[in-house]
């Protein structure tokens, strides 16, 4: 399979520090990114709607992003809103932008990280690139769908679904009817599938959030180890000395 090409482009400040070298690192057989830059001095935001918060429209990202160029697919990430609410939008021929305003308080707040987030997205798109071979094409819909399943293609109309897709996520029914449908090389599916199950908390971080849902079991789970541990250190103590025993004797 060949790999797609991302080249991801920072657009102006983001609130949060970003581990992109974990990003860049992620292991795909579908793509790898290879490139990261960032657009600093970004034009004032056209919305004039009296808030002072900075949204953008989907035009206007297609200008910021218009000078970069790239082979493979370029992933604009932004920390301002569009002006339709949406979180992703196609800028562009090979060009899609991200913006993770708000999102990133939905999912820090339930322990999931942005860098898998952007993964999730990368993933998505890499599919579109796949299965449809044009990125413009509006077949996109035909396998996005509005009610939220924990697929991949959910398309989260209200932001808040994205806890349910970003870590883990499926490929429902429907959507693997529809990519059987489109030419792709062998096993991609279940390739796909097998990499999706990978992104997931670190186990600290699943550790973590056990021990708060669930202090008192966390309580009697620690005790029950001890216990447990303690047996079998007596046992093998016991075993040593036996053994100690005969050979002296
Ligand atoms: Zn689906």
């Amino acid at each position: 399979m060949n790999k797609t090409q991302i080249k991801i482009v920072i657009i102006g400040h983001l609130r949060h520090s970003l581990d992109f070298k974990k990003i860049k690192q992620n292991k795909s057989s579908f793509f790898e990114i290879c490139q990261i830059e960032t657009i600093n001095n970004i034009p004032s935001s056209e919305n004039d709607n009296g808030y002072l918060d900075i949204t953008y429209s989907r035009k206007e990202t297609e200008n910021i992003l218009n000078n970069v160029n790239f082979e493979g697919i370029v992933l604009g990430i932004m920390n301002y809103r569009f002006d339709d609410n949406f979180y992703m939008h196609r800028s562009g021929d090979n060009k899609l932008c991200l913006s993770i305003a708000d999102i990133d308080i939905l999912l820090l707040n339930n322990g999931i990280s942005l860098e898998n987030f952007i993964l999730k997205n990368i993933y998505e798109i890499v599919v579109f690139k796949n299965a449809l071979n044009d990125l413009t094409s509006d077949d996109i819909y035909n396998l996005i769908h509005q009610d939220t399943r924990m697929c991949l293609f959910d398309m989260n109309g209200d932001k808040y679904d994205v806890v349910y897709n970003t870590e883990k996520p499926i490929i429902c029914d429907e959507c693997k009817t529809f990519l059987n449908k489109k030419s792709l090389p062998e096993n991609f599916i279940k390739t796909l599938e097998k990499e999706l199950k990978k992104i997931k908390k670190p186990l600290l971080c699943t550790v973590e959030i056990f021990i708060k849902k669930y202090p008192l079991l966390s309580i009697l789970l620690t005790v029950l180890s001890t216990i447990i541990i303690n047996l079998i250190s007596n046992g093998i103590w016991e075993l040593l000395k036996k053994c100690l025993t005969n050979h002296c004797t």
